[in-house]
């Protein structure tokens, strides 16, 4: 089975908790062994898996923004977004977790993020359970 979760995002750079929303599609898919893949079908965003507090979300957002800042990026030219394909190819696009007794498995911090790099924009994530 395939679900989708949609996002519409507010900033250009901006960290969503979509935690809950996967939980209840493996949940509500009654697959209790197995794993679930998530993609976000997007160039300029990313999957992030990280603690949910206030402070570190910030960090994240300053370090990603500093770490693309020096850069004379030739795609823009085009459409001014290359920090987002950059920022999006090394974070990633996809996550795997394994699913055991019907939840996914994750480590008690590990909040699933997706990390929005050219907002505001809707956003189309898919869960394949496997
Ligand atoms: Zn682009």
């Amino acid at each position: 089975m395939l679900e989708e979760i949609n996002i519409s995002t507010k900033e250009r750079y901006q960290l969503i908790d979509i935690t809950d929303s996967v939980e209840k599609i493996v949940k509500e898919s009654g697959i209790k062994e197995g794993a679930a893949l998530i993609l976000v079908l997007h160039t300029s965003a990313a999957l992030l898996l990280t603690e949910n507090e206030e402070g570190l979300r910030k960090d994240w957002l300053d370090f990603l923004k500093e770490l693309v800042s020096n850069f004379d990026f030739r795609h823009d030219k085009l459409d001014n977004n290359a920090d987002s394909h950059i920022i999006a190819g090394l974070i990633g696009e996809e996550k795997i977790f394994p699913i055991k007794d019907g939840q996914i498995v994750r480590g008690l911090w590990q909040q699933i993020f997706l990390l929005e790099l050219d907002g505001p924009r809707n956003r189309k994530i898919i869960v394949k359970i496997i």
